[in-house]
């Protein structure tokens, strides 16, 4: 029934789509606000005339060009919409003021198209706003860089800049692209992507990313990425695009109003017919309520109502360096009763340390060391890490491998010197010897995650490792427990260390030694017991999982090309607080939009039914059904930023505010 195409059987622009560049819609902007003003003079001249004096057709007149003034593109795009007999919003709002004109209620006919056209662009407006405080936000990144050329540092368009290229940073400059740091140290403010107000140490081999501030430093950075490719460009569309996908409470909300204007219309007919005939209500009376009822029957506040509040939380949340793909996983994060960790790297920091290394057999500690570097050097897992920064202290130097093969889950593989190596879990050593079980048990018995180290399938010698829990994981898990959610922690080590840690954090399940192929199991069985499931991971070693999972969340995914682009909701900062928060703003989005939705049916019926009987006037039919209602649903929307910043960033940007003049304006946006 409903024609627009844009907002889903809304016509407002607060739904609409495209959207065209800033300059030309203020200009836009403010050319409308004239016209309006304009219309509201005459409108004005219009009701003095008409009391003070006996110039009826002077009145008339004015109000005639009062409608005019502000109805002509409503009143035009209605006639289109009207020959092609689609009953939009514009039709309603133009049969109701025609109508008005027609019998003799001029004055209320222009009063419909005046408040109509300003509530258009109020709402316009206020929506306009909390989509583009994420452009200005991820506008931030600098136009231009200083890169070297011919020897010299040349300040040059960023567009301009070729991955390989030099740049530098001064201190207090912007990183103008995503890079790595080749020279110089400093520490660098990652708050415009992170929502993270501690700044990170950076030196050299370390990355950086564009938009963010640097302290206190000088830093020659090598450009990665295009500045088109820039982790902040990348965030920004996905933010973008996840503020125009719809919810299922939209598609909802847009069926509702499928039926429901034109079961208003409906009514408008029948009241028409039927209380001149039943009750003998004089025809232009019934008439009269007939008109207020079709604009009570435009849906708009009730369009708008869900997507408004959707828009603003996303917004809201990547303010925060919460990236969220779309509305409908903001809305399932505050449905889950289960959230599922991985532990490594998720619920512990993921950087560990070897805290034993045992040989024996001929095989000594160092040549343990030796070959577990060697292996490790192919693989990215955080015990990788851990061996080849050990080896590396105590002076090892790692050898060449050939056929290096990593076993998910498991461990690694190599030849080092025509001998068939591996270093890993218990699943790469079927059999081992009495005493190697002891020694490890004895080591797990300490918390400690231990990987045997073997040559042709022989264990030669193992190495502890040791992990440390999240500082914010207790209170975290904790903080969950209390929203009353499930928390279980799935993890690939073996079962002492888990159920240390599960302790610990007092986590209500563990399940430990899966392989990635298992977690996904786990997460399937879970979603059966409990319904969607929601998953933390670090998007790396955990993607099948966190697919499978109704929303998988990446954490500390700053970086991370693959968990940027796998997760439905990424963490750019690595704070697993960050879930509490994220199910916060869900719960809190959600509320609003159960508000929103209940307050413009029950205001919409509430007028309906009192327009049968003749006590709404076409005015407050406008004013209060159409207009008062959309400025009460998009004020209540915009309030999801402000509760959510009170609560989770009380000291962040002091020091953008200080270096960054630009960034001050931001901070009010909203
Ligand atoms: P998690 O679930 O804790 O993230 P993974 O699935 O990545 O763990 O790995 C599970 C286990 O597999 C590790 O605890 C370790 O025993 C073994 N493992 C996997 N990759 C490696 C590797 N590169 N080096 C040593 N051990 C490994
Ligand atoms: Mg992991």
């Amino acid at each position: 029934m409903h024609g627009s195409e844009g907002g889903g059987g809304c016509g407002c622009t607060a739904c609409g789509h495209a959207h065209a560049h800033h300059g030309e819609e203020e200009e836009q902007g403010r050319h409308q606000v004239a016209v309006i003003a304009g219309a509201a003079v005459l409108l004005t001249a219009g009701l003095v005339v008409d009391w003070a004096t006996p110039y009826g057709e002077a009145a008339l007149l004015l109000f005639a060009l009062a409608a005019l003034a502000a109805g002509y593109d409503l009143l035009k795009t209605a006639l289109h919409a009207l020959l092609r007999l689609r009953f939009t919003m514009e039709v309603l709002i133009g049969i109701a003021a025609a109508g008005a004109f027609l019998i003799g209620h001029p004055a209320e006919g222009a009063t419909v198209l005046v408040l109509f056209a300003a509530a258009e662009l109020l709402e316009a407006h206020a929506s306009e706003r909390a989509r583009r405080s994420v452009a200005d936000l991820f506008s931030l990144a600098p136009v231009s860089a200083r890169v070297q050329r011919d020897g010299r540092w040349t300040e040059v368009d960023v567009h301009a800049v070729g991955v390989g290229e030099h740049v530098q940073v001064r201190p207090g400059d912007q990183v103008p692209l995503d890079g790595v740091v080749v020279a110089g140290a400093s520490s660098v403010d990652q708050a415009a992507l992170t929502g993270e107000s501690v700044p990170a140490a950076k030196g050299i081999g370390d990355e950086v990313f564009a938009g963010t501030q640097n302290l206190e430093g000088s830093l020659e950075v090598e450009v990665t990425r295009p500045d088109t490719e820039s982790t902040l460009a990348r965030v920004a569309a996905y933010v973008e695009e996840a503020q125009q996908r719809r919810s299922r409470t939209e598609k909802f909300i847009e069926k509702f109003a499928r039926v429901y204007t034109p079961a208003v219309i409906a009514g408008a007919l029948a009241v028409t017919a039927f209380l001149p005939l039943v009750f003998g209500v004089p025809f232009a009376d019934s008439v009269y309520r007939a008109l207020s009822l079709l604009v009570i029957a435009c849906p708009c506040a009730l369009a708008l109502s869900t997507p408004v509040s959707m828009v603003s939380g996303i917004t809201a949340a990547a303010r925060q360096g919460v990236l969220i793909k779309g509305s409908d996983y903001l809305e399932a994060v505050g449905r889950a009763r289960v959230v599922v960790f991985d532990k490594t790297g998720t619920l512990t920091t993921g950087r560990l340390q070897v805290t034993a290394v045992k040989g024996s057999g001929g095989a000594g500690e160092m040549e343990v060391l030796q070959i577990a570097a060697s292996l490790e050097a192919g693989s990215g897992h955080p015990i990788a890490a851990a061996v080849m920064a050990k080896a590396q202290e105590d002076g090892i130097e790692a050898g060449p491998v050939e056929g290096f093969a990593a076993v998910p889950g498991s461990g690694v593989r190599g030849t080092l010197g025509g001998r068939a190596c591996a270093l890993g879990n218990g699943r790469l050593f079927p059999d081992v010897d009495e005493m190697w079980t002891e020694e490890r048990e004895h080591l797990e018995a300490a918390g400690q995650t231990v990987v045997f180290v073997g040559e042709d399938g022989r264990v030669i010698g193992l190495i502890g490792l040791m992990d440390t829990v999240r500082e914010d994981a207790p209170a975290t898990v904790a903080g969950l427990r209390a929203r009353g959610i499930r928390t279980v922690m799935l993890t690939g080590d073996n079962e002492k260390v888990a159920a240390a840690v599960a302790a610990r954090l007092g986590i209500d399940e563990h399940r430990a030694g899966l392989l990635p192929a298992e977690k996904v199991q786990a997460v399937e069985d879970l979603s059966r017991r409990f319904g969607e499931v929601v998953m933390v991971g670090d998007g790396i070693n955990d993607a099948p999982a966190l697919a499978r999972a109704g929303v998988g969340i990446a954490m500390g995914a700053i970086g991370s090309d693959i968990a940027i682009e796998t997760a439905d909701i990424v963490l750019m900062h690595d704070r697993v607080a960050g879930i509490e928060t994220l199910i916060d703003l869900s719960t809190k989005t959600m509320k609003v939009v159960r508000q929103n939705v209940a307050v413009s049916i029950i205001v919409k019926t509430g007028i309906a039914v009192l327009a049968v009987p003749g006590l709404v006037t076409l005015w407050m039919a406008v004013a209060i059904g159409d207009m008062g209602l959309s400025f009460a649903v998009i004020a209540n929307a915009l309030r999801i930023p402000w509760g959510r910043e009170k609560v989770s960033l009380p000291q962040a940007k002091i020091v953008k505010q200080q270096t960054d003049p630009s960034s001050i304006h931001h901070e009010n946006m909203l």
